[in-house]
């Protein structure tokens, strides 16, 4: 059990699959934070096996559809005055704007770079997304975003 105590007014991304902590830490910016964060890994969990977690100690603005598109079992519990005042449950966003890129290389966003690279979901359960331009197909959840 992670106690929150911690944490006064912020964030704890819970529920992070294990091993994906360190990407999240980074592609949220937090190690150049200048508030406290803290990271913890392999947290054992009842329903995923092992989990990361991260807790923040500032409400940092972030945007969901992505962090859902990374991960889209992540929980968000906002703490306010130590107290966990809202859960946000993420999920995987319809359609996402230069967060991956385009593998094909005939692909008109691999030959024309001011190209706006856009993906859109086409299959939930496999996490499955599909190029705008190209028809060529991305799942979700494995971590290479810009
Ligand atoms: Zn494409």
């Amino acid at each position: 059990m992670i106690h929150v105590d911690t944490i006064k007014n912020g964030l704890v991304i819970d529920h992070i699959r294990a091993g994906s902590g360190p990407r999240i830490f980074s592609w949220l910016g937090l190690d150049k934070a200048d508030f406290s964060v803290a990271m913890i890994m392999n947290v054992p969990s009842k329903t995923h096996g092992k989990k990361d977690i991260i807790k923040i100690d500032s409400i940092i603005s972030i945007d969901y559809s992505v962090l859902g598109f990374i991960d889209p079992n992540i929980t968000i519990n906002v703490v306010v005055e130590e107290r966990i005042t809202r859960k946000i449950n993420l999920t995987l966003p319809d359609r996402v704007e230069n967060i991956i890129a385009c593998k094909n290389p005939r692909c008109i966003t691999s030959t024309e770079k001011y190209i706006t690279h856009v993906f859109t979901l086409v299959d939930k359960k496999r996490a499955e997304y599909c190029c705008e331009y190209c028809d060529e197909l991305y799942r979700a959840g494995i971590g290479e975003v810009f």
